[in-house]
């Protein structure tokens, strides 16, 4: 049975279209209660890495959960945050070795440049409180993570809340003047971060925030390999703390444990969410420096942040066991090569005149639409053609994630792929298969339609 606004008590995010109740899911596959399968193509929201129904993660949950219901993080500790704050301290680059838990990407956010804010006014520099990020990105829906995020449909209603933000472009060189080719243009060589640091004064600037792979905005855009370096340094010599947002691409979604790793660059915060807890509880976490932290140890004492479920015992214990179960099972090598094959099929999407560009790393991928090829000229936004994709991979029996106007001019769409790691070569080929009639059904309908 489908559910649509009012039929029942829940208040959904969209309210005129119709939802299947699922009822289990197990590997790639979610089942609803009139028996229909759907293979997750896109793990949800790039939530699900060790796939539906591992029993020992709930075990671990349950386990948890029957030890202690809940103690606050402002007056104990407990073991599973302890032995989660070690398993990614292990698994973070360089010196980011403390982990502050909380239960969503968007609250990670906030606490994540509340951190560099508390740092800079704690290291005697109070001017310095501006934050950068990039045009497109998303970071969050709750007011500061949404003020970070270039997505101005999301703050159709809010402008009034949002504090500003300044902009750099990102890379996203599908979209750019370079082509992604060199010599880069400044949004592909990091220039234009630079620029907008001495445009806005360096001594004003707080940090930078930024996916490293794109996430739904730019359609897992790829940084060409000098970027983030380049990024490193620019922030470095400005004195901008470099704000890694990881949610969705972090937990060996792009096939190593976080996006900037092949890059070999530290961020000077990391925020970690989606897959660090595999969909079995909400959890996120900020990982950072003792080097900042020692200003705040040395100075106020406290972490001017508090939220009722940070360090949450139960969801700190799904994470744990969501990493042991990654690491035991090889799934964050098995993303990248499994990223391989799917990356390899996904290139028989060029066959349709409408796919403008593939493109992604690992089990995350990326399919542009566009109206016309050569001029890369995307469809009207009335088309909805992103939305009505997704409406018919769905009918099909396919998730995945769309995504729409992520250009300035309000134009764009997106299709996004981030299976669970445990997807094998023929459930690829099936969800290639699938993405192909989807497009098919789309087109015609579209065709119809004018
Ligand atoms: N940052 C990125 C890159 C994201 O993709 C998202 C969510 O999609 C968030 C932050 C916000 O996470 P949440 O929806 O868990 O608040």
């Amino acid at each position: 049975m489908t559910h649509k606004y009012p039929s029942s008590h829940v208040l959904y995010r969209k309210l005129k279209r119709e939802y299947p109740r699922i009822v289990r899911g197990d590997g790639c596959y979610l089942h609803d209660d009139q028996g229909r399968r759907y293979l997750d193509g896109s793990g949800g929201a790039y939530v699900v890495n060790v796939g539906h129904g591992v029993s020992e993660i709930a075990e671990a949950l349950a386990c948890q959960a029957a030890r202690v219901a809940y103690v606050t993080g402002t007056t104990f500790t407990n073991d599973a945050v302890e032995e989660l704050a070690a398993e990614i301290a292990r698994l973070s680059p360089g010196d980011l070795q403390l982990v502050y838990p909380l239960a969503s990407g968007s609250e990670a956010v906030e606490a994540a440049l509340k951190l560099a804010r508390q740092y800079w006014a704690e290291s005697g520099r109070p001017k310095k409180h501006k934050l950068l990020a990039l045009a497109p990105s998303y970071h969050g829906n709750t007011l500061l993570a949404l003020s970070a995020s270039s997505r101005e449909q999301y703050k159709t209603y809010y402008g009034e809340w949002l504090v500003p933000v300044a902009r750099a472009p990102a890379p996203y060189s599908y979209r750019c003047a370079c082509r992604g080719v060199a010599p880069l243009c400044p949004a592909c060589s990091g220039t234009a971060i630079e620029e907008a640091i001495v445009r806005e004064g360096p001594e004003t600037v707080a940090a930078l925030i930024a996916e490293p792979v794109g996430g739904s905005s730019s359609g897992a855009s790829v940084p060409a390999k000098e970027y983030w370096p380049r990024v490193r340094e620019i922030c470095s010599r400005h004195e901008v703390l470099l704000v890694a947002d990881e949610i969705l691409t972090g937990a060996g979604r792009t096939g190593t444990w976080s996006a900037l790793e092949p890059y070999g660059v530290v961020p000077d915060i990391m925020v970690l969410g989606k897959g660090i807890a595999g969909g079995y509880a909400p959890l996120s976490a900020v990982v950072a420096p003792r080097r900042l932290v020692d200003v705040l140890a040395r100075g106020s004492g406290v972490f001017l942040h508090a939220q009722t479920f940070s360090h949450h015992a139960t969801l700190c214990a799904a994470g744990v066991a969501t990493i042991k179960y990654l690491r035991h099972h090889g799934l964050i090598e098995r993303s990248a090569a499994m990223g391989r094959v799917l990356h390899r099929q996904l290139e028989e999407l060029r066959a349709f005149e409408c796919v403008g560009d593939v493109r992604g790393r690992g089990l995350l991928a990326g399919i542009e639409f566009v109206e016309d090829r050569s001029t890369r000229r995307p469809f009207p936004p009335a088309v909805r053609f992103a939305e009505s994709f997704a409406a018919n991979a769905l009918d099909l029996g396919l998730v995945v994630w769309p995504n729409s106007g992520q250009l300035a001019d309000g134009t764009g769409d997106l299709a996004m792929l981030a299976p669970p790691f445990v997807i094998d070569e023929q459930q690829i080929a099936e969800m290639v298969g699938l993405f192909g009639r989807a497009v098919e059904k789309t087109v015609t309908q579209v065709a119809a339609a004018r």
